[in-house]
C-alpha cells in the first residue's frame, strides 16, 4: 500500500511539473513601482504599497472643475489693455475704439508712419 502511495505520488509530481513548465510565470513591473508575478497580480494590487499608489494618483489627477459664476463674470468683465494704453472691457471694444484717447493714438500712429 505504501509502495503504491509512492507510486502515485511520483506519476503526479511529473504531471504537476509539466505544468509548472508549460505556463511560466513572468514578472511584471507594476505602476506603483514594484515588481509582481503575473499570476500573483491580483494579490499584488491587494498591497498597501500598490493601493497607496492608486490613490495618490487619483488625488493628484486635476479634475476638470466647471467654472463657477464669479470665473465667468470675472472672465467677462476681464480688461484688455490697448495700445493706446488705455485698459476695455472685452465687450466695450468697439465703444472704446470710438474714444478721443484712442483715435488720437491711431492718428499718432499714422503721423509716425509718415515721417
Ligand atoms: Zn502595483
Ligand atoms: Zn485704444
Amino acid at each position: 500500500m505504501k509502495a503504491y502511495k509512492q507510486q502515485w505520488y511520483e506519476n503526479n509530481r511529473g504531471i504537476i511539473l509539466d505544468k509548472a513548465k508549460e505556463e511560466p510565470d513572468v514578472k511584471e513591473i507594476c505602476v506603483c513601482g514594484s515588481t509582481y508575478w503575473m499570476k500573483r497580480k491580483y494579490i499584488h494590487e491587494q498591497t498597501v504599497k500598490h493601493c497607496k499608489y492608486i490613490q495618490a494618483l487619483q488625488n493628484t489627477t486635476p479634475k476638470p472643475q466647471p467654472m463657477t459664476k464669479d470665473e465667468r463674470n470675472e472672465k467677462r468683465k476681464e480688461k484688455h489693455i490697448c495700445l493706446c494704453g488705455s485698459t476695455y472691457r472685452k465687450r466695450d471694444k468697439a465703444k472704446h475704439e470710438r474714444t478721443q484717447k484712442h483715435q488720437h493714438y491711431l492718428k499718432q500712429q499714422v503721423a509716425n508712419k509718415e515721417e
